[in-house]
C-alpha cells in the first residue's frame, strides 16, 4: 500500500527544505552505513531493504525534476504525472484561444480524471497536495547549535522556517482554469517563511532531537500541524572539554604551588571557584568539582574536572634561579631509577 510507504524525505534523514547537495551528502553517508556487504547474519537482510529504499528515495529526491514531482503529490507522483499529461492534452486540443467557458468545462473534466486516477479511497495518502483531502502537516527537522553555557541554563531560539505550502491562487493544484497558474509558474506550491521562538530546556543532550509539538507543516484541509524536531548540536568549548555530562580543564600551576600545595582560582561554566591544590600534587593529577558539570538526562549534573599541568616560569629570575641551583644541590632520588631499571639498565 502506498500509504504505509516511508516518507522519503523521512528515509534520507533530511529535512524537506534541504538542498541538492545535503540530499546527495546524506545519501552517500547512509548508503556507507546500510551496504548490504558490509553487513552479516540477520542484519544482512534488514540492511537490504534500508539499501533499496534509500535508493528509492534517492532516485526520486536526488533529481529536481522528479523531487518536484514527488513534494506536490507524494508517493504517487507518477501516476500524478499522468494526470498532469492527461490535463496537458486535454487542454491542447482546445488550441492556444482556449475561451473561458471551454477552461472552466476543462476545470471539472480534470476533476474526473483526477478522481479515476486517485480513486476515492486513497484519501489517506501522504504528501499529496490536492484539494479534498484532509492531512496532517509533515514533521520539520532542523539543526540548533548550543553553547556549554546555554546546556546549561537552557535558552530561548528564534528559528526561521522554509515551508512548502500549497498555492493560495490555485489551491495547490497548479491550476487556473486550465492554464498553469501565473502565481506558482503551475508547480502548485510556494514557500512561506517564518520565524518561532523555542524554548529549548537546560540539559539538552548532543546528538539528541527536541520535539517541538505542532510547530511542524501546516496540515491540508483542516489537518493538524506536524511537529518540528531541533537536533542539538553541542559546539566545541575553548576551555571545557565534554565527556557526556562530565566537563575537563587543564588547569596550569606553578611548580612550587604543586609542590607546596595552593589555593587557586579555576574556571566554571558559571563563577570562577577556588580550589585547594594539594601538596605535593604531580603532573596529570585531577582534581574533581562534583555537580559542577552539564546537567544529566536522569535530572542530576555530571562533574568538572581539573587536570594539572606543571608549569615553569618562561625566563628565570636572578632569584629563581638562585633557589633552583639551591634545590639541585640538595639530594633527591633519581627520579629515573625506574626507568632504567625496568629498562634493563640495573
Ligand atoms: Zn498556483
Amino acid at each position: 500500500m502506498a500509504s504505509a510507504q516511508r516518507d522519503y524525505y523521512d528515509i534520507l534523514a533530511v529535512p524537506r527544505t534541504a538542498t541538492g547537495d545535503e540530499i546527495k551528502k546524506a545519501y552517500r553517508r547512509l548508503a556507507r552505513q546500510y551496504h548490504p556487504d558490509l553487513h552479516s547474519g540477520p542484519k544482512k537482510a534488514q540492511m537490504e531493504q534500508k539499501f533499496k529504499e534509500l535508493n528509492e528515495a534517492h532516485e526520486v529526491l536526488g533529481d529536481p525534476e522528479t523531487r518536484k514531482k514527488y513534494d506536490r503529490y507524494g508517493h504517487r507522483w507518477q501516476e500524478g504525472e499522468a494526470y498532469e499529461r492527461a490535463r496537458q492534452q486535454a487542454g491542447s486540443g482546445a488550441g492556444a484561444d482556449m475561451g473561458p467557458e471551454f477552461a472552466f468545462g476543462g476545470e471539472q473534466d480534470f476533476g474526473d480524471i483526477f478522481e479515476t486516477i486517485f480513486g476515492r479511497g486513497s484519501r489517506t495518502g501522504s504528501g499529496s497536495a490536492f484539494r479534498g483531502f484532509t492531512t496532517p502537516g509533515e514533521d520539520l527537522e532542523t539543526g540548533v547549535e548550543l553553547t556549554l553555557r546555554e546546556v546549561l541554563t537552557g535558552v530561548s531560539r528564534r528559528i526561521r522556517l522554509a515551508e512548502k505550502v500549497p498555492c493560495q491562487a490555485c489551491g495547490g493544484t497548479g491550476d487556473q482554469r486550465g492554464r498553469p497558474c501565473t502565481t506558482c509558474g503551475g508547480t502548485g506550491g510556494q514557500t512561506e517563511h517564518r520565524t518561532i521562538e523555542v524554548k529549548i530546556p537546560a540539559g539538552v543532550q548532543d546528538g539528541t532531537r527536541v520535539r517541538v509539538a505542532g510547530k511542524g507543516a501546516t496540515g491540508r484541509n483542516g489537518g493538524k500541524r506536524g511537529d518540528l524536531y531541533l537536533r542539538v548540536h553541542i559546539k566545541p568549548d575553548r576551555v571545557f572539554r565534554r565527556e557526556g555530562a562530565d566537563l575537563h580543564v587543564t588547569l596550569p600551576v606553578w611548580s612550587w604551588e604543586a609542590a607546596l600545595g595552593a589555593e587557586v582560582l579555576a574556571p566554571t561554566l558559571a563563577d570562577p571557584v577556588r580550589v585547594k591544590v594539594p601538596p605535593g600534587s604531580r603532573a596529570d593529577s585531577k582534581l574533581r568539582l562534583k555537580g559542577k558539570g552539564l546537567p544529566t538526562a536522569a535530572g542530576g549534573r555530571g562533574d568538572l574536572f581539573y587536570t594539572l599541568q606543571i608549569v615553569m616560569p618562561t625566563s628565570l629570575t636572578d632569584e629563581d634561579r638562585k633557589l633552583y641551583e639551591q634545590l639541585g644541590r640538595a639530594r633527591h632520588p633519581d627520579p629515573r631509577a625506574d626507568l632504567l631499571l625496568q629498562a634493563g639498565h640495573s
